[in-house]
């Protein structure tokens, strides 16, 4: 064995990180009193998409977004050749305008990302219809064949499993605290060679450095599923922005749907507002009107860890904790290459590309990105 590693929060990051290093030879020690279902990952659509995501101003994120999409296929085949699925789809999303306002956006988007070189297609509503026929009336639409999506609750039972088999031992309890080489529990401290903090929306909590730089932003999100003699649910992602909205619907393959998400800042609340459930449904029913005939089956609610500028914070923090969080609306996408650069710290090599930009001490360094945070 290499090294003794702890992990401090087992949501799609904590547990791609124990699994990838378990399967490097790692003595692995996860933290967490609900692995998988604790967190945002459990809640989460799937999607995959850095580039119907991406905005100008934001191309750190765009950057790092595709670095960890590249990497997708890889990650997805080697928990396939250890004999577990994770949902992967390869179909693409597309983005669907309802009015002369969201049209307009479309197009700025469009010009943006073909300016940029990304493959993205503006096509007219009729032309959007052709490939999702169970569609509104829509205006325009943007075809983004290369961003795809997963299952979460898939991925998430595999990776526990995946990690679980290549040896990484899972303590139910939370740390109550931490630094570079050890982790506290109810229970006494343990001694590690090297910690990992990667506990979503509460990593602020657990590290001083954090405390403002990682905030709680809630989403709400529903499922629902396609009863007999309704439409089966759209094939591709469908986003839009409805009358200034924005909502999504991510297909799974038991004819369920996962329609999200709001986004406002509630404290650590993770209770379901009727208003959010009405919003998203009005929404949703806009872009697919049959989803009204679909019996709803979740409503859930879950904390994106927010960063200032929807970068996540990964690497040393000044205590030696390597931080993998901050992920935002985008852990999922994300977890491949957080990963990676984990593992790359750990063994002293380079970082992959786009992690340079998500360093977690860059609040305190001269090469702040100040982005704004952009509500969508
Ligand atoms: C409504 C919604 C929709 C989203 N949709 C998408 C999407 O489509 N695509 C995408 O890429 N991302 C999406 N996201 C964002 C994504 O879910 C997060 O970025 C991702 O889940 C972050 O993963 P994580 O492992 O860092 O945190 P989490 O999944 O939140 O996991 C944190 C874990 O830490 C544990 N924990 C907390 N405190 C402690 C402690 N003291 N000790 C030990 N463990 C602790 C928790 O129990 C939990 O299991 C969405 C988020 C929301 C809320």
């Amino acid at each position: 064995m290499k090294a003794d590693l702890a992990v401090v929060g087992a949501g799609v990051i904590g547990l791609a990180v124990a699994w990838k290093a378990a399967s490097a030879g790692y003595r692995v020690t996860v933290f967490d009193p609900v692995p998988a279902r604790g967190g945002a990952s459990w809640v989460a659509g799937g999607m995959l998409a850095p580039v119907a995501e991406a905005w100008p101003g934001e191309e750190a994120a765009l950057e790092l977004g595709e670095e960890s999409l590249r990497r997708w296929p890889d990650f997805a085949a080697a928990l396939r050749e250890q004999g577990f699925d994770c949902g992967l789809s390869t179909n693409g999303t597309i983005v669907a305008a309802f009015d002369h306002a969201d049209a307009d956006q479309l197009d700025i988007l469009a010009r943006y990302l073909t300016g940029i070189g990304r493959r993205a297609t503006l096509v007219t509503g009729r032309e959007l219809r052709r490939t999702e026929p169970g569609l509104g009336s829509v205006r325009s639409g943007l075809l983004v064949p290369g961003d795809v999506f997963v299952d979460n609750r898939r991925l998430l039972r595999s990776l526990l499993s995946a990690a679980r088999e290549r040896g990484a031992e899972f303590v139910a309890e939370p740390a109550v605290s931490l630094t570079g080489d050890s982790v506290t529990t109810e229970s006494g401290t343990r001694r590690f060679d090297a910690v990992v903090l990667s506990a979503g929306a509460h990593s602020g909590r657990l590290h001083p450095e954090l405390a403002t730089a990682v905030r709680p932003l809630k989403g709400e999100i529903l499922r629902l599923r396609a009863r007999r003699g309704t439409l089966p649910p759209p094939r591709h992602t469908v986003r839009a922005v409805v009358e200034g909205r924005p909502v999504y619907l991510v297909p799974r393959d038991d004819s369920s749907l996962v329609v999200g998400a709001t986004q406002y800042e509630a404290g650590f609340d993770t209770g379901v507002r009727a208003r959010g459930v009405r919003e998203l449904l009005e929404a949703a029913e806009r872009v697919f009107p049959s989803v009204a005939e679909y019996e709803l089956i979740e409503t859930t609610a879950g904390l994106r860890a927010g960063s200032d500028d929807n970068v996540p914070y990964l690497g040393p923090l000044r205590d030696g904790v390597y931080a993998a969080t901050g992920h935002h609306r985008n852990g999922l996408l994300l977890a491949p290459v957080t990963a990676d650069a984990v593992l790359a710290w750990l063994a002293g090599e380079a970082a992959p590309n786009g992690t340079e930009k998500a360093r977690a001490d860059r609040n305190t360094s001269e090469e702040r990105v100040d982005a704004g945070v952009r509500q969508r």
